[in-house]
């Protein structure tokens, strides 16, 4: 492989933690912080992984700090998910170009449909995109417009300091900060699929299945059997607390356990570094511990906020590694999947599969506590 094209400047006094020893850096911004600021826990940019498999990893996979996957198969290239805006599909593709100048992308996968793995899928227009049935169903659930007005209404609300409204404002607006709506069009799949869909590019086959409802309502993995290589979506988290959109937990419990049936011997998760199978044990021990912590919370009444505020409070919880994680709060968004499951009476907690923002209003909340509480 030659040298990236463009320069890229080497953070020479940062000493980054390699993600995995197999993986080896080969291009990037050349960024030492996160695109929220923070001190990078390993180095953004492309990755070679071995044998044709290769990641963008962004870190520290906060929000849209989502990692993608590019497989070269013979002279073209299969992209597995784009980033949140055109600015940052754009930036990967100019760094990537060492590689896809041989091997242009003709296909792309999105793992879901959260915005930040499909909103810079316009940019592939003409290309095969392929999703599952459930992902194509959801794509349209949340516009950009709409994401747009919440940043610039984040703004002033942050200027509010009534019923929480100015919390809000700065949790959207510090999450939002780094990313740019504008001029995108929701691009939905060309080609669906339920199950499981086998394809043969390049002489490469690579097996897309599909592990939700669990994280959103449609889910799929992608495996590239021949190289042990697995690209999790947002199933898996690493570093990162995960959240559970659609549940139920089993699916996405029994998603991690098949992850470690492959045996991959690489793992790209949907956030966070490379991760390895002690990784996906531990988010497999994360929804038992949820499970279990918030179970008898819900049988003596208390609502998932107040439950998730008892949760994160208790030494228990503090005891685990999962308090290390960031965005603690996301466990609020989990406990309502669970009450879902569980079936209280929407009443007993005010509303029933309630709004995204009036959850992440809820969420900015449990975050301020959290704050306090460290
Ligand atoms: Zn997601």
């Amino acid at each position: 492989m030659r040298a990236a094209q463009h320069p890229v400047q080497h953070p020479a006094k940062h000493r980054f933690a390699e993600p995995l020893p197999q993986a080896r850096w080969l291009a990037g911004p050349g960024r030492t912080r996160t695109r929220f600021g923070e001190q990078a826990a390993f180095r953004e940019g492309l990755y070679d992984l071995g044998r044709g498999c290769h990641a963008w990893m962004v870190p520290n996979g906060s929000w849209g700090e989502t990692n993608l996957g590019l497989i070269t198969c013979g002279p073209q290239t299969v992209l597995i998910d784009t980033c949140w805006d055109l600015p940052h599909t754009r930036e990967m593709l100019r760094l990537c170009e060492s590689l896809l100048s041989h091997a242009p992308i003709e296909v792309v996968i999105n793992t879901h449909a959260d915005g930040d793995h499909c909103w810079g899928n316009q940019l592939f227009e003409g290309r095969e995109i392929i999703a599952s049935h459930a992902c194509v169903h959801q794509m349209h659930h949340l516009s950009p417009r709409a994401m747009q007005a919440m940043q610039h209404s984040a703004r002033f609300m942050r200027h509010l300091p009534v019923m929480g409204v100015n919390g809000l404002g700065h949790y959207m607006h510090d999450m939002l900060a780094p990313y740019d709506f504008d001029g995108i069009q929701i691009t939905p799949a060309t080609v669906e699929f339920t199950r499981q869909r086998h394809l043969c590019v390049g002489g490469v086959d690579i097996t897309l299945t599909e592990v939700g409802p669990g994280h959103t309502d449609g889910d799929l993995i992608v495996h590239v059997p021949d190289r042990r290589t697995v690209y999790a979506g947002d199933i898996l988290f690493v570093g990162v607390t995960p959240v559970m959109w659609a549940g139920p937990v089993a699916n996405l419990v029994a998603a991690l356990q098949h992850l470690l049936d492959l045996r991959p011997q690489v793992i790209v998760p949907g956030h966070g570094p490379l991760a390895t199978p002690q990784d996906v044990r531990a988010a497999i021990d994360y929804w038992g511990f949820l499970q279990e912590a918030l179970a008898p919370r819900h049988r003596a009444g208390l609502t998932p906020e107040e439950a998730t505020v008892d949760v994160l409070r208790s030494v228990a919880f503090c005891a685990t590694p999962f308090a290390q994680w960031a965005l603690p709060e996301r466990l609020l968004t989990n406990a309502y999947a669970l009450y879902r499951e569980w079936g209280t009476a929407p009443s007993a907690w005010g509303g029933g599969k309630i709004g995204q923002m009036d959850l992440m209003r809820r969420q900015a909340r449990v975050a301020r506590a959290w704050r306090a509480q460290n």
